[in-house]
């Protein structure tokens, strides 16, 4: 036996890079707007003498103010550190028998590393050539399903009738609905936790929301797959989420007025750029997301323009995988000014 023997060795997931000098960010789909000033009013006004005690262990602040603006019980809301940490904690608790999850060759990419820590066996569903997931892939004996809808990094999205026809066909296992991007386009697959119970909708604050740095997530199920899920989480770290976060995160979903103009604003960029874009000879698939995943045209390199945008200060995601995503760019959706900088820069390194 070695040290090495007794050690859980893993091939982390790679995060997009957070620079410090000042550059335009369009690399980790952010938001480019600030959050919303009854957030910043919030977090202002809060009693730091709070800071002293734990956190609410069952998030209550936040998890009644998701329950009043869905209009759906606590019971069926859970919330974490991040749609990270409660994907973490879904996977944990949810996907512990021996038949492999399913989900697609091509999606975010956090999904295989959490089966390989956890030890989850699992198996990859290969996209069609042009980026759809195809729904009787997933009607097979399995462990559970995960589906990220919007999809990333392609940005395409399957229509509600379809996501339910793959939880309809999985009844014995849990399916993971991750609508990370869902406030971009798409429509969600909510509704279903009131007919069946074994599907799990997960979202972010991260994206629409503009709370990346506060790192708030929460999902919706079956009272009875809630409970599940704090069993474990009470069985790894009962306090996960700060008090400011907590507070922050309430604020956020009350300001349902300044949700709308942000994700408004975003969706309207979206479609300038992918004009834009179309110009430039990129090929991409229609996002309904805050991205846009390109295909740059023949003799442009993708890895290449990645390079040249990064000595511009331009950061986009570039992913070092098999081919079918190497030779793409995922493009975040900034402000109408980033946007129109990116296109000056995208003609001048293939001009
Ligand atoms: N799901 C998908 C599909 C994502 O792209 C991301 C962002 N990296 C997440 C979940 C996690 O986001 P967060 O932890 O910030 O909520």
């Amino acid at each position: 036996m070695s040290l090495e023997d007794n050690i859980r060795r893993v091939t982390p997931y790679t995060p997009g890079e957070q620079p410090q000098k000042k550059v335009i960010k369009l690399n980790t789909n952010e938001c480019p707007y600030p959050p919303s000033p009854k957030v910043v009013d919030a977090i202002k006004n809060a009693d730091m003498d709070a800071l002293r005690l734990y956190p609410e262990v069952d998030c209550d602040t936040l998890n009644s103010a998701i329950s009043s603006y869905y209009g759906i019980p606590k019971d069926r809301i859970f919330s974490g550190v991040g749609s990270d940490d409660v994907l973490s904690m879904c996977f944990l608790t949810y996907f512990a028998g021996t038949e492999p999850v399913l989900f697609p060759d091509i999606t975010y990419s956090f999904y295989d590393v959490w089966a390989e820590v956890y030890r989850i066996p699992y198996e990859t569903i290969p996209l069609d050539e042009d980026f759809n997931i195809v729904p009787s892939d997933y009607s097979r004996e399995n462990g559970g399903v995960v589906i990220a809808n919007p999809n990333a990094p392609t940005g395409v999205v399957l229509g509600p009738d379809v996501v339910e026809d793959i939880v309809s066909h999985n009844k014995n296992s849990v399916v993971i609905v991750d609508e990370a991007y869902i406030d971009f386009g798409g429509r969600s697959a909510l509704p279903l936790i009131e007919k069946y119970d074994n599907v799990v909708v997960v979202r972010t604050m991260s994206k629409s929301r503009a709370l990346a740095g506060m790192r708030i997530g929460y999902c919706f199920g079956s009272p009875k797959l809630i409970k599940y899920l704090n069993d474990v989480k009470y069985s790894v770290n009962s306090y996960t989420m700060n008090t400011p976060a907590l507070m922050a995160g309430a604020a956020a979903i009350e300001d349902d007025e300044y949700f709308r103009d942000i994700t408004g604003r975003i969706i309207k960029t979206r479609a300038d750029f992918a004009e834009k874009l179309k110009e430039l000879g990129f090929s991409f698939r229609e996002s309904s997301t805050n991205f846009i995943f390109a295909k740059p045209p023949a003799g442009a390199e993708a890895s290449y323009v990645f390079e040249e945008l990064k000595k511009r200060d331009i950061y986009v995601r570039h992913f070092k995988k098999p081919a079918r995503i190497a030779d793409h760019l995922r493009i975040t959706i900034g402000t109408d000014e980033e946007m129109e900088i990116l296109a000056g820069a995208l003609k001048e390194i293939m001009g």
